[in-house]
């Protein structure tokens, strides 16, 4: 029987982390993680149990992805080759940590922002600058250069839409930010279904930028599915790093249907968009809140006080969001993702008795 010190092996920057964690609740209403809340439809599970049946399981899928990245390139009309499949957009980030740093090295991003960026990079050792956000969420792209700069970030992370402010932030300190920095500019382009909002057109003329998108927030966070658009000269490089057979088989095919059948996801995306803004109007109406305007599908807003006490008592009756209050400009913030009808009446009603 073997009892070693295995706390004494733990590397340091491993030690001092918290592992990502999210509530769950197992009935209920879900609007803590940003998913689509209309439930998988019989036509597309038809299509993909269709696929299953002929599936080689015993096989590995394929490395290229090359169905997946066709009906992409379908979409967006970006070539295949800048390409690259992620086991969700996280995967990505993470390759893009791998190629462009070594350990020590730094990364940067506005705050508050996605959570995810920070927990990477600390989880690689790398250094982490972090560069405060306005009073509108926005951010002045001559100090960030200058932050970037002095501190030498090799990446800065820009969530557009940001994660969880909901806001895009001004296209003319984000062309400014592509123009003038020296490292690689990330957009991370994972509520671009809801914006509307890309910067893909500027990949033809600057080498610096990346592009990441998702899957998850539109139908298929079960599938793990995110991708990302790359200059060509990167795509190599950040193959070295990506495992083979990252993104499993039935992953590839789910995807690629979805994308190849969008109208039906269309029909939901406009629909959450509508709710969107009705939810948004009702909470502007209820005087102890602050709800900020959203290009995403999730609402951010600030109660006069006790978010945490509003929290729970949304998740005893059966709604779970997400609660930001630990973050210190994020005092009394709640997040709530937009969900159906039902689900946004529901919470709204909880939400009335509270304030009352
Ligand atoms: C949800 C989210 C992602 C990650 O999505 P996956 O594709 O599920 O890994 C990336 N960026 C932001 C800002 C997100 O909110």
């Amino acid at each position: 029987m073997s009892r070693i010190n295995l706390t004494d092996l733990i590397s340091e920057k491993v030690k001092n982390l918290k592992a990502y964690q999210v509530e769950d609740v197992k009935e209920g209403i879900k609007l803590h993680a940003n998913e689509n809340p209309y439930p998988t439809s019989p036509e597309f599970t038809k299509i993909i149990l269709d696929y299953l049946k002929n599936l080689d399981l015993n096989r590995y899928p394929d490395p290229d992805c090359k169905n997946l990245k066709k009906a992409i390139s379908n979409i967006i009309k970006s070539p295949t080759n800048q390409l690259i499949i992620g086991n969700g957009s996280d995967e990505l980030i993470q390759n893009l940590m791998q190629v462009f740093c070594d350990e020590g090295d730094t990364v940067a991003f506005p705050d508050p922002t996605f959570a995810m960026y920070y927990i990477i990079a600390k989880g690689m050792g790398l250094k982490v600058e972090t560069y405060p956000l306005n009073n509108e969420w926005d951010f002045n792209a001559k100090q960030l250069l200058k932050h970037l700069h002095s501190n030498k970030a090799r990446l800065v992370f820009i969530s557009y839409p940001n994660n969880p402010t909901g806001n895009c932030f001004s296209r003319k300190e984000i062309q400014e930010l592509i123009e003038s920095y020296q490292g690689i500019v990330v957009l991370d382009e994972a509520y671009y279904d809801f914006s509307g909002l890309t910067f893909l057109d500027q990949m033809q003329d600057h080498n610096n930028l990346v592009i990441l998108r998702s899957l998850s927030k539109i139908g298929l966070a079960g599938l793990r599915v995110g991708y990302g658009i790359f200059p060509r000269e990167l795509v190599d490089e950040i193959n070295k790093v990506r495992m083979p057979y990252n993104s499993n088989s039935i992953s590839q095919i789910a995807a690629a249907e979805l994308l190849k059948n969008f109208s039906l996801v269309q029909n939901q995306i406009d629909s959450i968009k509508n709710e969107r803004d009705r939810l948004l109007k009702e909470l502007s109406k209820m005087k102890s809140i602050t709800a900020f305007p959203s290009d995403s599908n999730f609402i951010l807003f600030k109660v006069a006080n006790n978010g945490e006490k509003l929290f729970y008592d949304l998740m005893e009756n059966g709604v779970l969001i997400r609660n930001l209050g630990s973050h210190p400009m994020l005092n009394n913030c709640l997040r709530v993702t937009i969900g159906t009808k039902y689900e946004n009446d529901q919470f709204l009603e909880l939400l009335t008795q509270a304030s009352q």
